[in-house]
């Protein structure tokens, strides 16, 4: 039994215990890189470019799950930041203008287990929400389309998105969940890939359970405290 195998279900239990004694859980799942690989959209969005400028090498280019953005796979394409500036920049412009939509976060794919562990949990009475940076306007109707799709438990309430892309992801994280009502939940949990995320609710939550999702991140900041640490949900025995 592997160590991401027994916390994952040491949570579950945890939760089903406290709600035998009527106390309540609270989840909390980041959606980018946490629940969900990004790669495929990024793949599509590399994809598109690649047959409108007709790049052959960009076209076949493999996305990697690690990869942040688009810059670890146009470097393996053979593209050099300098050299192919002008494409580059309209590259980026051409992603950045699809990623973050209700269309393309169609591509997503949830990470191995994310979807029978969240019903799990929930099914063991442990609410669930999802916490995200992404924005109620352009991502709203899609991330609720996509969770739906996958199977995710997913009600009136459940999702909470940025009401403006203005607002940085940190501080609207840490923001939401010094606002949880405390009195309400006897444990909380929050799983989450973005060390800047984490470090900071971290900081101002430090009651908040939090397991780390070593997906990929910014590289802005490093985990240093100690958590669990997990690659994706999945359990042998599942
Ligand atoms: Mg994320």
């Amino acid at each position: 039994m592997s160590a991401n195998h027994s916390k994952l279900n040491e949570i579950i239990k945890i939760a089903q215990d406290l709600r035998a004694q009527n106390l309540r859980t609270l989840a909390v799942f980041d959606l980018d890189s946490t629940l969900f690989n990004v790669s495929h959209r990024t793949k599509k969005i590399l994809s598109e470019f690649a047959e409108l400028h007709q790049l052959v090498e960009l076209k076949n280019v493999e996305v990697k799950h690690e990869d942040w953005g688009i810059n670890e796979a146009v470097l393996r394409a053979g593209y050099h930041p300098e050299r192919d500036l002008e494409m580059l920049k309209n590259l980026r412009d051409f992603w950045f203008e699809k990623f973050f939509t209700n269309e393309y976060v169609h591509y997503d794919v949830p990470y191995a287990g994310a979807v029978s562990y969240v019903l799990e949990l929930y099914q063991a009475g442990c609410e669930i929400k999802y916490l995200t940076g992404r924005d109620m306007l352009r991502m709203g109707i899609g991330s609720e389309e996509v969770l739906k799709k996958w199977g995710f438990p997913c009600e009136p309430g459940q999702l909470v998105l940025k009401p403006d892309r203005a607002i940085d992801d940190g501080f609207f994280k840490t923001d939401w969940f010094t606002k949880v009502n405390r009195t309400q939940y006897e444990k909380i949990y929050f799983f989450e890939n973005e060390p800047v995320n984490i470090n900071a609710v971290l900081a101002t939550s430090p009651d908040v359970e939090i397991i780390f999702l070593e997906t990929t991140h910014a590289r802005r900041e490093t985990v240093t405290a100690q958590l669990h640490r997990i690659f994706h949900f999945g359990r042998p025995s599942c």
